[in-house]
């Protein structure tokens, strides 16, 4: 396989929050690529012990064994500050500790071969990228030095330089960093061939994160025309409303609260996410703990309905979202080609509906791999950066745009904007700003 130089093979890394994925380009394909137990995603999880540290699956396993030391979510921290709302929300349900840093950032706290020890989200997220990296070399048998990595495309700033500094951590050359939603469009592009413009929308609810992005595909061009969405909304989201059903369930039924106890929390969590994806091919499932409180186990049947009831809120709040992508693409719904299901979350039953019933009954598009769809793109663009010539990449041509607007605060305490939202880049914008005089020129460069 032809490589950047002695560099070898780019590899493309779905740097996903519950789950992570790595794929390279191969033989005109993307080949996903398997870690060391078989599964073709790894959880996005690190645990220390009193002797040595997993990642991935092994950390995974032994969660409920080890709630406090074993460190999850960490994409959510990634780029915020520690008094950030939604951090502060987060922590109330993590088992794990975080505290504060220096200039507001979290530091994650564990007990690790005795000794208590302190990371950065940066620090743990880049274990997991070596993780990655780890499977891809012994997959490859050769050594990987250059990776594209995908971000949520509704990440801020912050959060993406966040993300470029896993890679450093990681010693993996980073050549650029690639939207989800744009990724999975690359994907149904290169599977779905047509001679013809499709406008497409990639909805993308994920464990995490939920982003929404409107594409013209015309022969080879991937075109982003809006993207929306929300950094704070997934999977894990609608586990913790199940979570706290069951709290206040028990509160009532056996005056027990267990919300201050790391490892029932831990128990319960597991047990709601799997009652969660029972749902989506039954109408009943079953939450069930063994020794929850003095030897009792613990059981609660909940209904697809009231799982639906909990949530309700938070799909609305999908739908909003894809008007608001429309709006800001110019395009009506009725004008949308195909409509692509990515992210393990859209395989709930009543996300596809409000989606079909949204799109006055369109047939949705599900014949791409939800889990996979980002990493297969994601290698196809990885191939693509290092000139990869082969017929099925040759001509492709991706034009993305920056999610949030971008600009500078003034005096007032508002923003200038000086990068309007949903515009192409890279772009590169100048202002003369007056307010202080001895800095009289603002400029900024998005990539
Ligand atoms: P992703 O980030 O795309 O890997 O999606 C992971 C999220 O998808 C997690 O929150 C999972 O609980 C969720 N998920 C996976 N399969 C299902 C399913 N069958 N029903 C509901 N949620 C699911």
């Amino acid at each position: 396989m032809a490589g950047r130089g002695d560099n070898g093979p780019t590899i493309g890394i779905d740097l996903g929050m519950t789950y992570s994925c790595v794929a390279v380009w191969q033989q005109n394909r993307a080949e996903i690529i398997a870690e060391d137990q078989g599964n073709r995603t790894t959880p996005s999880c690190v645990a220390f012990t009193g002797s040595q540290r997993f990642i991935g699956t092994e950390a995974k396993n032994q969660m409920v064994m080890n709630p406090t030391n074993t460190v999850f979510d960490v994409k959510r921290l990634i780029g915020r500050r520690f008094s950030d709302l939604s951090v502060q929300n987060d922590m109330q349900l993590w088992p794990f500790k975080v505290i504060a840093g220096i200039g507001d950032k979290p530091v994650i706290v564990v007990q690790y071969k005795g000794q208590e020890k302190q990371f950065a989200a940066e620090e743990i997220t880049s274990m997991i990228l070596v993780k990655l990296h780890e499977i891809a070399e012994s997959y490859l048998g050769c050594a990987v030095m250059d990776a594209v990595i995908t971000v949520p495309a509704y990440f801020t700033d912050c959060q993406r330089e966040a993300t470029k500094i896993v890679g450093v951590i990681a010693s993996l050359d980073l050549m650029c960093l690639i939207n989800e939603p744009t990724a999975a469009a690359i994907a149904y592009g290169l599977e779905k061939r047509s001679n013809t413009e499709k406008k497409v929308l990639i909805f993308d609810l994920g464990g995490g994160t939920f982003d929404v992005s409107v594409l013209t595909i015309d022969k080879g061009i991937f075109e982003v025309k809006a993207t929306a969405g929300d950094a704070h909304l997934g999977g894990e989201d609608l586990d913790n409303r199940m979570v706290c059903h069951v709290i206040q369930e028990l509160k009532r039924k056996h005056h027990k609260d267990i919300s201050g106890n790391p490892n029932k929390m831990r128990k319960l969590k597991v047990a709601c996410e799997r009652a969660k994806r029972i749902l989506s091919s039954t109408n009943n499932a079953t939450i069930e703990i063994d020794n929850l409180f003095e030897d009792t186990n613990f059981s609660l049947t909940i209904t697809r309905d009231s799982f639906e009831e909990l949530n309700m809120d938070l799909f609305a709040k999908c739908v909003e979202t894809i008007k608001k992508c429309l709006k800001d693409a110019k395009m009506d719904k009725s004008s949308i080609h195909e409509v692509v299901l990515v992210g393990g979350s859209t395989r709930i039953p009543i996300v596809q509906q409000l989606l079909q019933e949204f799109f006055n009954g369109k047939q949705l598009c599900k014949s791409i791999n939800p889990d996979e769809a980002v990493a297969y793109g994601v290698a196809a663009q990885a191939a693509m950066v290092r000139g990869e010539g082969n017929e099925k990449l040759n001509g492709m041509l991706l034009l993305d745009i920056a999610p949030l607007s971008i600009g500078l605060e003034l005096g007032t305490g508002n923003m200038n904007v000086l990068i309007p939202r949903n515009t192409v880049i890279p772009t590169k914008k100048n202002r003369i700003v007056s307010a202080i005089p001895s800095k009289p020129r603002g400029s900024i460069m998005v990539y």
